[in-house]
């Protein structure tokens, strides 16, 4: 704990290719990796250094530094016009999905960037198999695509309440007690297909505790600013906690891989968590062979002409 608090005054000092490093060696903890053998309660949600007031400053003046390198190495990922990354949030309501894509993106060129929130299902995505509203959405090349929510409800929401499976106007065989599973595997595949393809898919479980979200829910109801944020459905759902935890912890088992790995993020210091989101995310791109494209000699001989001119002009 001494060690972190100390770390984070340090990276201040840090050239980029340092800070990629750090980064990468941070958001490891936090990465599943293989989903064989997780458990939830091995992943904690208060897992962050409990700082004073005054060291506060500093977790900002970090994630500013990482926002920082995200958006030079998204403008590489731009101009090369190769890979695309899928950065996909799940979370219970109240975990700060919100506010971690905005403080997190926030530095990035929104040409390059789109976010997609994913809600009930609509008539017409109803009318279609689980994946196609998001495959709608996918990032194109040189972009980066944000989930807020994506086709991982399918085996959160619809398994905790199965009538939404039910409703989903689904030939009734193929509803067998195998369809879990099924799911996983389709998602496993769907995401190899894309990493085969060029898009890097990573995954957020924003990990707040039921305690947090209570203090969350109560601010939400007590700041009249807030009181948008809240519905009675979002309370309804907090009594079904522990069937979410095992459907979460069932999916992480199940979709979690080295190639598109979930991260557990620690979620009750919105602060911390968006450091290690962005620490993932940097981790992600520093996977591809990230390089401004190389111009052609032609190319560099013709600039070199319209420059002289434009030096020689009046
Ligand atoms: P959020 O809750 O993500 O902050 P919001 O409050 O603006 O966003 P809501 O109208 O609450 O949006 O929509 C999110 C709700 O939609 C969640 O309760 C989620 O479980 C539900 N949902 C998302 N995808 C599906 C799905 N495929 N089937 C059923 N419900 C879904
Ligand atoms: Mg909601």
């Amino acid at each position: 704990m001494v060690q972190e608090k100390r770390s984070l005054s340090e990276i201040s000092n840090l050239s980029r290719e340092e800070l990629v490093e750090r980064a990468k060696k941070f958001s490891k903890r936090y990465c599943v990796g293989e989903g064989k053998g997780f458990r939830l309660k091995d992943f904690n949600a208060d897992d962050f250094p409990k700082l004073k007031k005054e060291e506060k400053p500093a977790v900002k003046e970090v994630l500013q530094l990482g926002v920082q390198a995200l958006a030079a190495m998204q403008d590489i990922m731009y101009a090369q016009d190769k890979w695309s990354l899928l950065i996909i949030f799940q979370a219970m309501d109240a975990a700060g999905k919100d506010g971690a894509i905005k403080h997190v993106m926030s530095g990035l060129n929104p040409q390059g960037c789109q976010v997609s929130s994913f809600k009930s299902p609509t008539a017409e995505d109803l009318d279609h198999d689980f994946m196609w509203r998001c495959q709608k959405q996918l990032p194109e090349r040189g972009r980066i695509g944000i989930f807020n929510r994506s086709y991982y409800e399918e085996v959160l929401v619809v398994r905790v309440h199965e009538q939404i499976l039910r409703a989903q106007k689904m030939p009734e065989k193929l509803i067998t007690k195998k369809i879990w599973d099924e799911r996983f595997k389709d998602i496993r595949n769907f995401e190899k297909y894309l990493q085969r393809n060029g898009t890097i898919v990573i995954k957020f479980f924003l990990n707040v505790s039921k305690k947090e979200q209570k203090k969350r829910f109560l601010e939400r109801i007590e700041n009249p600013d807030k009181n948008w944020k809240f519905s009675a459905s979002d309370f309804k759902e907090r009594g079904f906690w522990k069937e979410y935890m095992n459907a979460y912890e069932d999916m992480i088992i199940n979709t979690s891989t080295e190639e598109s790995p979930w991260y557990v993020v620690p979620a009750d210091d919105k602060p911390y968590a968006r450091i290690v989101v962005a620490s993932a995310v940097i981790n992600a791109m520093n996977s591809m062979d990230l390089a401004y494209p190389k111009v052609s000699r032609e190319k560099i001989a013709e600039l070199e002409k319209v420059k002289q001119e434009l030096l020689s002009e009046e």
